[in-house]
């Protein structure tokens, strides 16, 4: 079966597991016959060629490693995938009998070496799975995918691993879930699976990152994983074992996306609730708009400013002696009370000084 059809059947999350770095033959053998029998694995992958920040860093076996996967593939009966990033490797990989390929954040962001790689597998019906750049740009990411789409390759998978930021507190690739979801919605028939390894870059974050991913009805997940993870020779605070894997997996709560009539009549009715609140909403922000621009008139008349500062003090703690009351956060009523009063400054503005606004 194709893996594009795999990947639509299965039952998600299809699960894509194996180390960062193929490091050994026997890591390989030993780490893939595990992921095997105790996770639901359904595609194994190691990074051969691994492009490192800084030299002197691990930067994988090469070539000779392609085989250790293949191999260590064959004996559990489940399909590989190798990442790359130049005509070589997919000409090796391809050659090795490796099922699928990748092309990592760091060269999705280099529209020559993307189409390099598209002019090698035209002709091919290899599936290729895209991870985005390492930068929050949608239409580089689309490039990509349309580059291979003119090569005639079309089964292509979209891989969600996040976006670099410098020293971000939090994650290693800030998730910007908003980026996957646009991609969804301009490419709807391209199947997307969430890297939670390379967000995190922790171990500890990866359930959280792989639950929301289900949530936001992503296909599958890829997690890496090592039978000694504080001893992988590349991302090791990142890595889990399979037995971790198979627990996080077990714990996913997979909630329904396909909607029985009677369930979507209800959903219907609460929407419309909704829609008829975010109706009045508006409209009352229009009302307040209104009188804003009434007191921008007032103020010229009378030659006052528009900011009266204590005034606006007073409003706001008004707001949020009522916070409780109305079941709101503090963080919440402040940025809204906060768009209002700008937006009410501009309206003012517009009339105070007109051409200004
Ligand atoms: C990887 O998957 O090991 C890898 C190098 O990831 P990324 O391209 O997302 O950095
Ligand atoms: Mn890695």
């Amino acid at each position: 079966m194709e893996l594009i059809d795999k990947i639509k059947s299965s039952l998600r999350p299809f699960l894509i597991a194996g180390p960062c770095s193929a490091e050994s033959e026997e890591q390989v053998h030993s780490l893939i016959t595990s992921i095997a029998k105790n996770t639901p694995t359904q595609l194994i992958r190691a990074g051969i060629w691994k492009p490192r920040t800084r030299p002197n860093s691990f930067e994988g076996k090469g070539d000779v490693a392609l085989k250790w996967l293949v191999d260590a593939g064959k004996s559990v009966n489940l399909p590989t995938a190798v990442e790359v990033a130049n005509q070589h490797h997919v000409e090796a990989a391809i050659e090795a009998g490796i099922d699928v390929l990748w092309i990592g954040a760091r060269t999705t962001v280099n529209p020559f070496t993307v189409q390099e790689i598209a002019d090698v597998l035209a002709g091919t019906n290899i599936p290729v799975m895209i991870k985005n750049p390492v930068n929050p740009d949608l239409e580089l990411w689309i490039g990509a995918f349309e580059r291979l789409e003119k090569a005639g390759i079309n089964q292509l998978v979209a891989v969600h691993r996040g976006f670099s930021y410098y020293n971000h507190l939090k994650y290693r690739n800030v998730p910007q879930w908003e980026i996957p979801i646009s991609l969804k919605e301009r490419k709807p028939e391209i199947p997307i699976i969430c890297d939670p390894s390379h967000i995190a870059g922790n171990r500890q974050l990866i359930p959280v990152i792989a639950q929301k991913a289900m949530d936001l009805n992503f296909d599958g997940l890829m997690i890496e994983s090592h039978l000694n993870p504080e001893t992988a020779l590349s991302d090791a605070n990142q890595q889990i074992t399979p037995f971790v894997l198979k627990k996080i997996i077990e714990e996913l709560v997979i909630r329904r996306h396909d909607i029985s009539p009677s369930v979507e009549e209800k959903l219907a009715e609460m929407r419309e609730k909704i829609a008829i609140l975010d109706d009045r909403v508006f409209e009352m922000l229009s009302a307040r708009m209104k009188i804003s621009a009434e007191v921008g008139n007032f103020k010229r008349e009378n030659h006052i400013t528009i900011l009266q500062q204590e005034h606006w003090m007073q409003i706001i703690a008004k707001r949020l002696e009522t916070l409780n009351e109305l079941g709101l956060t503090e963080r919440f009523v402040r940025k809204v009370m906060d768009e209002i009063h700008q937006e009410s400054i501009r309206h003012q503005t517009k009339v105070m000084n007109p051409g200004h606004g």
